[in-house]
């Protein structure tokens, strides 16, 4: 890995593990700081299928942060604030379903928000540490995920044989811990698809600063309540991970090179002509 200086900027953000751009040729290591405080680790800058491209380690790269301590207004600023207007967030997700067994990649269409306490928004009417008070704003959130990323993740998979699912409901709790059994059975109950802890509030925070943002979950295990499961281990969640890391690169990599160079998806407009105050808007 070759660290360089020039001037970093990026288009397409990916949010995933430090796997994802360890093989990468030259990448730039950024420091950024956010009015929210620093992202979770330095943001590594690099060049994927033509594309600037920008990771953030989600957990920081010790593997340090758990779900619930993230600052996903930071990650989001931070990506936003090198010119990234369209994110890919790979995640770990619990199968909800028999079918979903390890290794399934499945591409949501719709979230569920079970999380308590975490800050999800950038327009709450409080004033930053430089002062100014950004506007209120209610985006909408009918449709979460970016109709062209989810086309690119899909088409990308199906390209490495990998048949992915497309469409599903995902739902977020908060953790760190692991669904009860009750949990989980009302979840697949609900006709929901997967469950994981970090797709909420990310999601939000991309849509209210404009940004194009696509969830790619690949379950690691069933949980709890999932007949063919026994209850969800964290060895069992980094063993089907670490097992699936260089297929989800191959994967991810392809699917920035199909993301549109400009876009025409609805997330462009979010904000309906309200700036954000960053550079570029
Ligand atoms: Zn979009």
């Amino acid at each position: 890995m070759t660290v360089h200086q020039e001037e970093p900027w990026a288009e397409v953000g990916v949010i995933g593990g430090s796997g994802l751009y360890a093989l990468l040729d030259e990448v730039a290591e950024v420091r950024v700081d956010t009015p929210y405080g620093p992202p979770s680790d330095a943001l590594f800058v690099g060049e994927v299928a033509g594309r600037r491209v920008a990771f953030v380690p989600r957990h920081g790269r010790g593997h340090g942060l758990p779900p619930h301590r993230i600052d996903y207004r930071a990650n989001l600023w931070a990506l936003r604030s090198l010119g990234v207007r369209q994110v890919l967030a790979p995640c770990a997700v619990g199968g909800l379903r028999p079918e979903y067994g390890p290794g399934t990649l499945l591409v949501p269409d719709q979230f569920v928000d079970r999380t308590s306490g975490r800050v999800q928004t950038f327009y709450d009417g409080l004033p930053l540490p430089d002062g100014s008070v950004p506007e209120v704003v209610h985006v909408s959130m009918a449709d979460p995920y970016c109709p062209a990323g989810r086309r690119a993740a899909l088409e990308a998979a199906r390209g490495a044989a990998w048949d992915p699912v497309d469409g599903g409901t995902l739902v977020v709790i908060e953790g760190p811990r692991f669904s009860t059994r009750a949990e989980s059975r009302w979840f697949t109950a609900n006709g929901w698809s997967v469950v994981g802890m970090t797709g909420h509030p990310e999601a939000v925070l991309a849509r209210e600063l404009g940004l194009c943002y696509t969830s790619v979950a690949l379950v690691t295990d069933h949980d709890a309540g999932v007949e063919a499961g026994e209850g969800v281990t964290q060895a069992e969640v980094l063993k089907v991970f670490a097992g699936s890391v260089d297929r989800l690169r191959t994967v991810l990599f392809k699917a920035i090179g199909m993301l549109p160079a400009d876009r025409a998806c609805v997330c462009s407009h979010a904000l309906n002509g309200l700036t954000t105050g960053l550079p570029g808007d």
